[in-house]
């Protein structure tokens, strides 16, 4: 039983829909208050909203965690809304494909800004509430993808999520005398929206090749970052927690046929 996160303020980005939104639901229904965070008022708004029904406190906010200047209003509104930052989930991700030769620089540094630049930018903007409340959590949602594996068309989508790890390490070290951890979550393919518009046929393959035999769910990947946003978690910091069930262990095809 980890200790209660009744309370504690917490920003999830990313959290219209997916992912995020799992993760600001368990956060919500472990007491916290969140505060949901992505482009698209309407939907993000109604993710809040569904929160709030099940008795959460929850409430939305319009931003793109790419501009400066929206993840500086972002943090500013977590901060008069609950009193403060306690725990920063960095969630918000794209994965459009292109493989090298058609993916122009405009496909890649739109990702990466969104990807690894909004990483930077969410962090850099709740600093000074974290550092105020003497300690904090940072959970970072990165990939299978970049860090271990390999996906034609996401070259730039596996750098980014490949250099969120490398931002974190560091972070981790600088932000240590500040009492606050940074980890990463590292899903493998959870059924969302966005996984979805890749095809059945996308999702029927790729289900054969994950061990437990089905993709993940939001709330797999959510228990995972609710795990290290706890207080029993204090003294991880700069690691990664694989969430894919089994996905990067086969050595070959061959494993998974001999199963
Ligand atoms: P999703 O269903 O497509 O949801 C993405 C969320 O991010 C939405 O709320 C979207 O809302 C928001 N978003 C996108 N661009 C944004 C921006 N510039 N500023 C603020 N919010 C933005 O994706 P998902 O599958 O849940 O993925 C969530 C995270 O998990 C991503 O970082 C992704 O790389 C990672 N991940 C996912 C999987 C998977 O299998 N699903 C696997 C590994 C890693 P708006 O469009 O309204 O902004």
């Amino acid at each position: 039983m980890l200790t209660s996160l009744s309370e504690r303020s917490v920003i999830v980005t990313g959290a219209s829909k997916g992912i995020g939104k799992g993760i600001a639901s368990l956060f919500a229904s472990k007491g916290a208050k969140v505060l949901l965070v992505a482009r698209d008022l309407g939907q993000t708004e109604s993710a809040a909203a569904e929160i709030r029904s099940a008795g959460g406190i929850a409430s939305a906010l319009a931003a793109d965690v790419s501009n400066v200047e929206d993840t500086m209003r972002m943090a500013a509104t977590a901060t008069e809304r609950h009193g403060g930052i306690d725990i920063v989930c960095c969630n918000a991700g794209i994965f459009p494909a292109a493989r090298l030769g058609a993916m122009t620089g405009a496909d890649w540094d739109q990702v990466l800004d969104v990807n690894l630049k909004g990483t930077f930018l969410t962090v850099t903007a709740c600093l000074p509430a974290l550092k105020a409340r003497g300690k904090g959590r940072i959970i970072v949602t990165s990939s299978i993808t970049g860090p271990i594996t390999g996906y034609p068309g996401w070259s730039h989508y596996g750098a980014s999520k490949a250099g969120q790890l490398g931002f974190v390490r560091t972070a981790a070290i600088e932000l240590a005398p500040s009492n606050i951890t940074v980890n990463a979550v590292l899903p493998g393919n959870i059924l969302t929206d966005g996984i979805k518009i890749l095809g059945d046929e996308y999702i029927r393959r790729m289900t054969a090749a994950i061990p437990q035999g089905r993709l993940g769910s939001v709330e797999d990947v959510a228990y995972a970052v609710l795990f290290l946003a706890s207080d029993e978690a204090a003294f991880i910091s700069g690691q990664t927690i694989v969430v894919d069930g089994g996905q990067v262990l086969p050595e070959s095809q061959m494993a998974l046929e001999d199963l």
